[in-house]
């Protein structure tokens, strides 16, 4: 058996020669076409021992081993971190990567990373620039602050101004507002990191004026409020103003710091904005640059000048760096609401303060395109349905966004109907409520519709496996 499979199994250098994987080297590169060919010849071998099948001839063989080197290839390519429809109708799905971006955003990003910039060079005099100039004024413009100071995210905003401000003295924080974010992020920990040791006031429920006032010593640096982002207090439950937090701080010397977490720029749902943060007086501003801005992943950080001076010669200021790519994606959102043209071109705030009759129509439009499908659907039915959802991202906790929904029914049912969804190359993540699986458009970009038509159809025409 040996010297026969010997005779049939090629060498892995006469494979690499045939013209199909040399060509297969050129798209694929040579290192990973020979590791798969190699893995192929095992595998191949290793079949026909153990099922001690009938040799196939050489042709054969050929074609086996070019269709599985193909597909080891292709699954290799196919990368872990890759597109996936989000059909939850949850537009900031902490899970799917958050905020897509807008298209200047996207262009501005393509055009960062394709060439050379002047990303710390002052074109006027030929030298050294900073790369924070460029948002510098567009943020100072938007929030009417001093000044300004971008990192790679809010939770490296919060541990940079804490580290810079606070390092070895007291932060006095209400016990309502010791919020934790998720993914390790609490704000007591972040404290303790950034050197700063915490102080707290009130109760979970409630906290006054008098109780920062109360825990201020010569060692206090500062006093923290924390945008509870992602809950809320209800009932018998009150806070200090963020005016009177400030006015407290001031009157004793100390800094008034805002972590306000999601901060939109513009009014939205309730939220506060920051610009609301640095009118009230707060000496330091920390947000995100996606949640509810719909920009990039980043750390944004208003306030006054000297405090934002102080930030930026902290070596952490160095170590959170915002980069090149976020930094133009940021700039290009940040011209957006400049323009007063956020709501239709971030395609986050569209998501948000779209009209839910739009989601009506799109809804009724994938439906009737799902109800139209060739003979293999008889048995589906595409229905649709109001529905709420939220915004996700630990933003706007207890907000409902009023929406529709395609609920669809099938004779493989909703179990196995959203896990051939969620197998795709194209992974389409919905969900199941009642028996039926989900399809919200709400977060559904350029192209989806059509995929998750086509995804559809195919399961279709597959049946039941
Ligand atoms: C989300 C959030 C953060 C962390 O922001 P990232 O951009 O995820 O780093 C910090 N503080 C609050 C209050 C938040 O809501």
């Amino acid at each position: 058996m040996s010297s026969e499979l010997r005779r049939i199994i090629p060498q892995v250098d006469e494979v690499l020669r045939r013209s199909e994987f040399v060509a297969l080297g050129l798209s694929h590169g040579r290192v990973s076409v020979t590791l798969a060919v190699r893995q192929a010849i095992d595998e191949l071998r290793n079949t026909i021992l153990a099922q001690n099948e009938p040799v196939p001839p050489p042709e054969g063989v050929h074609e086996a081993l070019l269709s599985r080197v193909t597909a080891i290839l292709g699954a290799r390519l196919q990368a872990s971190l890759r597109r996936v429809i989000n059909c939850t109708g949850i537009p900031l799905h902490t899970n799917l990567g958050r905020a897509p971006l807008a298209a200047s955003a996207i262009e501005a990003v393509v055009q960062a990373a394709t060439g050379y910039s002047t990303l710390e060079y002052d074109v006027d005099t030929g030298e050294r620039g900073s790369r924070q100039s460029h948002v510098r004024a567009l943020l100072v413009e938007l929030t009417k602050a001093e000044s300004a100071l971008v990192v790679n995210n809010n939770a490296g905003a919060v541990l940079l101004a804490l580290s810079a401000l606070a390092n070895q003295r007291e932060v006095v924080v209400s016990r309502g507002e010791l919020v934790e974010v998720g993914g390790n992020f609490r704000i007591p920990e972040v404290m303790e990191q950034g050197g700063a040791e915490l102080r707290e006031v009130g109760t979970t429920n409630k906290t006054y004026a008098a109780d920062y006032e109360r825990a201020i010593t010569a060692r206090t640096a500062a006093l923290l409020k924390v945008h509870t982002s992602n809950y809320q207090v209800v009932g018998f439950a009150a806070a200090a103003s963020r005016e009177q937090v400030v006015e407290v701080a001031h009157r004793y010397g100390i800094l008034a710091i805002e972590d306000l977490g999601s901060g939109a720029l513009v009014p939205l749902h309730g939220e506060p904005t920051v610009a609301e943060a640095v009118a009230a007086g707060m000496d330091i501003v920390t947000f995100s640059g996606d949640k509810l801005l719909g920009g990039p992943q980043a750390g944004i950080i208003v306030g006054k000048k000297e405090c934002i001076a102080r930030l930026e010669k902290h070596p952490l200021a160095r170590a959170l760096r915002i980069d090149k790519l976020t930094l133009a994606a940021l700039l290009a959102t940040l011209r957006l609401y400049r323009q007063g043209a956020q709501d239709e071109q971030v395609p986050l705030l569209a998501m948000l303060t779209k009209d839910p009759i739009r989601y009506q129509s799109e809804a009724e439009q994938l439906a009737a395109a799902i109800n139209a499908l060739p003979a293999s659907l008889p048995a589906w039915r595409a229905e649709v349905k109001p529905a709420h959802a939220q915004v996700g991202g630990g933003s706007l906790p207890g907000k409902e966004f009023a929406g529709f929904v395609v609920a669809i029914e099938s004779p493989i049912g909703c179990v196995a109907l959203e896990q051939r969804l969620r197998c795709r190359d194209i992974p389409i993540v919905a969900r199941i409520e009642k028996d039926r699986v989900l399809i919200d458009p709400r977060c559904l970009l350029a192209g989806d519709r059509e995929e998750v038509i086509a995804a559809l159809e195919a399961i279709a025409a597959e049946g039941a496996l």
